[in-house]
């Protein structure tokens, strides 16, 4: 099989096996999974590389565990189509679906996986805002075993994470749906068409009665990396769900956005346009959890 540049192709079977090829490809080894990132870059020679180690036969890492008591668990290398075609997992958590079922059209969805989209770390990556706002915790491997690192201390810059040179996402978790819950993502893209989002917005809450009794608010393609907007989560909790606090919290999402001037978007049109997309996903996700209280 030829892979872009790279010089070899490895299809290892277990976490270890794969672990020990990064660790003796020496900075020079990357996993694959759905390789929609990264064969894109080998061929363009923004990334060398001498070994990919195809992470797709490994079965921690394509497994999706679902239980409404103890949450959900997807291994790194699940394609995206995979989850959003689970009624299941659409009522459970319909914005992780939102962003599954957007990322690409049909044929990428068919390769590209959540983990992919979190480990080439894109600000822009859309699985991230609704990831952070569900509480996702990602599940990593090295050669000194297994550590369990929450997503909003994943990314640390623009295309740079935590893990290291032999490191692999294993798998992401979600805490089990609740009662009243409902969550959205949003992202405004100028074309009708595929591209990269210009701004994303996640949000998860609770609702009981009138009441927003707990939420987060992840926002992306505003800063280097995605961010979990804590002062938006304040501006939810404790009330009313009317748009006067919606606007408050998306108020917030404005404030904790620092946007560049890019192709798709001047930072002026992203700071605007990230404050309208959480007051609609924070909308969407209200809609939701009064749907599931019925
Ligand atoms: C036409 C097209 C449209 C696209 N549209 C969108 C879009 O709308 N929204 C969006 O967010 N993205 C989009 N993308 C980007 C891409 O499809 C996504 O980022 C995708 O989710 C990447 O997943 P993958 O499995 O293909 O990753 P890969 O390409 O296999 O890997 C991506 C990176 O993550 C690393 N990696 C992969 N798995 C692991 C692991 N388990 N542990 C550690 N590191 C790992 C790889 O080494 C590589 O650096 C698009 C790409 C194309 C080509």
């Amino acid at each position: 099989m030829i892979v872009g540049q790279a010089k070899r192709y490895l299809r290892p079977a277990t976490i270890a096996e794969a672990v020990q090829a990064l660790k003796e490809a020496n900075g020079l080894g990357r996993p694959l999974a759905g390789g929609t990132d990264i064969i894109v870059d080998v061929r363009e020679g923004r990334r060398v590389v001498d070994v990919l180690v195809d992470v797709k036969a490994i079965p921690e890492l394509t497994m999706v565990d679902f239980d409404p008591a103890r949450g959900l668990r997807i291994g790194a290398a699940v394609p995206c189509f995979r989850l959003s075609e689970d009624a299941m997992l659409r009522r459970a958590y319909p914005g992780l679906i939102d962003a599954a079922s957007l990322i690409g059209g049909i044929q990428i969805q068919n390769r590209a996986t959540l983990g992919g989209n979190l480990c080439t770390s894109s600000p822009a990556a859309d699985s991230a805002p609704i990831l952070l706002a569900l509480g996702a915790t990602c599940v990593i491997a090295g050669p000194d075993g297994e550590r369990r690192v929450p997503l909003d201390r994943f990314f640390v810059g623009p295309r740079r994470n935590i893990l290291g040179e032999s490191d692999l996402l294993i798998a992401l978790e979600l805490p089990p749906p609740l009662p009243g819950a409902g969550s959205a993502y949003l992202r405004f893209i100028p074309r009708n068409e595929m591209d990269i989002a210009v701004v994303g917005a996640g949000v998860w809450l609770r609702v009981e009665g009138e009441t927003i009794v707990d939420a987060r608010v992840g926002i992306g393609a505003v800063a280097p990396t995605p961010l979990l907007v804590d002062a938006a989560s304040r501006a939810l909790i404790g009330r009313p769900a009317t748009r006067e606090t919606f606007e408050a919290a998306a108020a917030e999402a404005r404030a904790a956005a620092s946007p560049i001037t890019d192709m798709r978007g001047s930072a002026h049109q992203r700071r605007h346009l990230i404050g309208v997309m959480t007051r609609r996903a924070i909308e969407r996700a209200v809609e939701r959890a009064r749907e599931d209280q019925r």
